[in-house]
């Protein structure tokens, strides 16, 4: 794993998973702390690639578990905590940021 990909996974601002918006100063096991999560988890075969590492936020890496990220998303979806499909390719809005 390299050092530049560790900080620019860090950089990212939305969880991978369900979008909620992340900051890497919240403490730890706070809803929004940046977390790295590996895509395909190393121990079923993943690698320390950049293209195996996202920003998750603190509480989808704890429910993700040994997961792959397509098995994690069809159970978020299963259980409604994804209710639209957000197009993944344009920028997503941070669903913590919205204020009454
Ligand atoms: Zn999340």
């Amino acid at each position: 794993m390299k050092t530049s990909d560790v900080v620019d996974v860090y950089k990212t601002r939305i969880c991978h998973y369900c979008g909620i918006g992340l900051d890497p100063e919240a403490p730890r096991g706070h809803l929004c702390r940046t977390t790295m999560d590996h895509k395909v988890p190393l121990k079923r075969g993943g690698s320390n690639t950049r293209e195996n590492l996202v920003a998750a936020c603190w509480s989808c890496n704890c429910r993700k578990n040994r997961k792959t990220a397509e098995e994690f998303l069809a159970l978020l979806m299963k259980i409604g905590l994804i209710g639209t499909l957000r197009d993944r390719s344009g920028p997503a809005k941070p669903r913590a940021a919205r204020v009454r």
